[in-house]
């Protein structure tokens, strides 16, 4: 199925937007179009999981940048949060299905881990690779190839 990164993003942020709005934070988009070859509830279920833990482990007042773009041959999709931060000892175990950071946070937030592990796996399905950037703010990049728009 051809599916617009763009079209997604704007239905999943719209979506999160009151869940966001409870803790005052704002959902800042930057999305330019990117035709990729998906399944759009794999991407939704994707965004949402992404979305939510930039929402949770983020601060009052916080912020969220959601962007896309096509360069070259890929679509890229970046979600990046003003939240606490993941360690960088952390950074190769949060994809691990039930790693949470320490037990207090996730007592505090009150999650079960399985989220990011679920997320790689739909990413990598779709021939996409995810990453949390080495970046003061925590990013999360995602890239898929991307195909020609599709038009009938
Ligand atoms: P679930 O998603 O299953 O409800 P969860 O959010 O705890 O639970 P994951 O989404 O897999 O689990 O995330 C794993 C851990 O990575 C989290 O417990 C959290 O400590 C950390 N983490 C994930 N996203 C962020 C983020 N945006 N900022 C800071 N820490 C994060
Ligand atoms: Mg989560």
């Amino acid at each position: 199925e051809h599916i617009d990164v763009k079209e997604v993003l704007e239905d999943v942020c719209s979506r999160m937007e009151g869940k966001a709005k409870k803790f005052n934070i704002s959902l800042i988009r930057s999305l330019g179009h990117g035709w990729i070859l998906g399944d759009q509830q794999n991407l939704i279920h994707i965004f949402i999981n992404l979305i939510d833990n930039a929402i949770k482990y983020n601060r009052i007042n916080g912020k969220i940048f959601i962007t896309s773009y096509t360069k070259d041959q890929r679509v890229y999709i970046e979600i990046r949060d003003t939240g606490i931060g993941i360690a960088k000892e952390e950074k190769d175990k949060i994809f691990e299905p039930f790693y949470t950071v320490n037990k207090d946070r996730s007592k505090e937030y009150g999650g079960t881990g399985l989220g990011l592990s679920l997320v790689q796996e739909l990413v990598r399905k779709q021939q996409g690779t995810i990453a949390l950037l080495d970046d003061l703010e925590t990013t999360f990049l995602i890239t898929f190839p991307k195909v020609e728009k599709f038009t009938v």
